[in-house]
Order: C-alpha cells, then structure tokens, then sequence
C-alpha cells in the first residue's frame, strides 16, 4: 500500500530490487531529489555526497540514529521521521514486556507446551509490586509509559539530560543515583553517539541483585556485554529487550539464558501502527515536494531553517 501510494505520485526507483544496487545508484543519483528510508539503512556523509540532487530524507520510524542528520542539515537536505504515531503501541509493548519479564509468561508458557506442568507448578516470579519504576528518558515514549504505570500503583522516577516541565514525577540529573533508588529501568532514549552505552556495568551495578532493566529504545545504549555479565552472575535479577547492539544477530549468551525476555525488535510493529507510520513517510514528501514543507522535520534539520 505504502509502495503503491509513492509509484503512483512520484518516480520510484526501487533500489532494494536490483542486483547491482551500486551501479544502479551511479546511475539514477544525479536525479534523486526525494529517499523514503524503510528500516534501518545507514545513509552517512558519503551516500549525501553521492546524491547532489537530494531534498528531503523520509524516514519509516522515530529513531534516525542511523542517518547523520547533522551533515544532512549542512547540506541543506531536511530529514523527516515519524514520531507520535507509533507512541502509544511503543508504550504498550513496553508494558507488556515489562510484565512478560517480572512474571516470566515466555517461561511460563515453554513450560506449559514441554509438558512440564503436569510434573509440578510452575516456579513463583518476582513482581511489579512495590517497585520503584526508573525511566531512562521522558520524552514522548516514555512520558506515555509513565502514565500507563500510574494505574498500575507504581512509583515513577526518571533521569534525562533536562528536567521536564509539568510532571510530578522526581527528576535525577544524575543516572547512577536514580539506578540506586530504582527497582527498574525502562530505556526509552534514542540510540547514538549521544546514547552509547549509558548503561553500562556501573549502571547495572547500582541497579542491584532485584534491579530489572527493559531496553525499548536502542540497542547501542546498553553495553550488551556489561548486560550479560550482570545477568549471569546475577547482579541483576532479569531483563527485557527488545533491541541489540548488532540486529538480527542476538548473543547466543542472551539466548542461552532462560532468565531473561528477548523480542525481535518489536516495539512498533502492529498492522495499524506500521500503516501509520508509512502514510507519514509519505505525507512528509507529498507536502515536501508541493512546497508546503515538511511534516515532522527533526531537530538537525528544522524548517524553516534558521537561515530562511
Ligand atoms: P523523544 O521524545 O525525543 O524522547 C527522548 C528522551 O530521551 C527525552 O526525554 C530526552 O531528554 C532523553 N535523552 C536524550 N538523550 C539523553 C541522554 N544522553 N541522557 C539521558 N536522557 C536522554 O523520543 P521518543 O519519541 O520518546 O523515542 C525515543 C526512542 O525510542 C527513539 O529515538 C527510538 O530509538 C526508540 N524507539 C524504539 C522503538 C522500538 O520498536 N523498540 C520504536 C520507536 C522508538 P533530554 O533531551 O532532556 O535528555
């Protein structure tokens, strides 16, 4: 549909198709005013460089981590991507992989198929109870998580680089102190060199033996080999992820472990949500190139720009 919708009001070159998508890129780059970026393709300074032409940079998500929206912006090419429409289902997910997590229902749930239930119960979990909820990031995912949780009867504290106007809950300008009075961390940051690994083995250890981390945002934000270390010698109790350091390829120590809940990147990914977001792919560079400018421009590359 999304596909459709951009073959039939502009020139579409599929690139994904060709066998030799570098050659055919040399020969199509000197028209290419417009990309619409599906997934997680890098777009660095040498691919701007390659599209003299270029425009506009659509992204199919919130997270841009993998495009340098900074160069882009000196080169006066605006980069678009898709917030608020996929806030909510985030939000879901990340409740429901909080939960999965603590009260282990994927465990659960291998127990019940292997016929093991008929041996005994199933072991007694941790809980969300009386547990202190750390958000990593308050912005629009973790602001919606936030709010969710209120009616679960938890208490929510949060660490960002700036306090947030009009909420109640207690801001941390430092991460280590509020690890050491959460019982949870929820990472909802973007990914990036701003990011890279902000919870790493210190973190962790602040968190402590019960401590739980849920990484929904990126995976380079968590150094995945303090994570693992921390889980096998248990000084934490589990965590939930939904994201890696090097996507589709998951540590055989994280899939190895039983005590922990892992996701394929997941967060978004409903029919609804996704439809949303491609129609923001496409509404940005309908508006773009009937100058009416962008939709949703990031802050690398605001419109109008600060020289117009
Ligand atoms: P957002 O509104 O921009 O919020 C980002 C939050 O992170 C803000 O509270 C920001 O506060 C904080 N932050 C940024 N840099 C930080 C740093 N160095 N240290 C501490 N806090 C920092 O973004 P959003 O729409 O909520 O999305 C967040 C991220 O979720 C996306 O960038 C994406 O990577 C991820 N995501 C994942 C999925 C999935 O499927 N798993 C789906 C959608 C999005 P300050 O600026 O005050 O620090």
């Amino acid at each position: 549909m999304i596909i459709e919708q951009l073959d039939e009001k502009f020139t579409l070159h599929r690139l994904w198709e060709q066998s030799d998508p570098e050659a055919y890129l040399d020969a199509i780059a000197p028209r290419i005013r417009g990309l619409a970026n599906g997934g997680h393709h890098v777009i660095n300074a040498a691919l701007l460089d390659r599209l003299p032409a270029l425009e506009i940079i659509s992204c199919f998500g919130v997270g841009y981590d993998h495009v340098d929206a900074a160069y882009a912006g000196e080169k006066g090419v605006i980069v678009t991507n898709t917030p608020d429409v996929l806030t909510d289902e985030v939000a879901d997910a990340a409740v429901g992989l909080l939960i999965a997590t603590l009260r282990q229902f994927p465990q659960a749930d291998r127990f019940v198929r292997e016929g093991k239930w008929r041996q005994g119960a199933f072991p007694l979990t941790a809980s969300l109870r009386e547990r202190t909820i750390g958000m990593v990031g308050l912005g629009r995912i973790g602001l919606a998580i936030a709010h969710r949780l209120e009616a679960f009867g938890v208490r929510v504290i949060y660490h960002s680089r700036t306090p947030k106007h009009g909420v109640g809950y207690t801001h941390y300008p430092s991460l280590i102190d509020m690890a050491s009075d959460a019982d949870v961390l929820i990472v909802t940051t973007p990914g990036g060199a701003g990011t890279q690994h902000l919870i790493d083995a210190q973190v962790l250890e602040a968190l402590g033996p019960q401590g739980v981390l849920i990484n929904i945002a990126r995976g380079s934000v968590v150094d995945e080999p303090a994570l693992i270390d921390a889980l096998q010698n248990r000084t934490i109790l589990t965590a939930g992820l939904d994201v890696f350091e090097d996507e589709p390829n998951v540590p055989q120590a994280l899939t190895d472990m039983d005590h922990a809940v892992l996701l394929p990147h997941v967060g978004s990914g409903s029919v609804h949500t996704r439809n949303a977001m491609g129609q923001l792919v496409i509404d940005n560079l309908t508006s773009w190139f009937s100058n009416k400018g962008p939709l949703t421009p990031v802050v690398e590359t605001p419109y109008p720009s600060k020289n117009d």
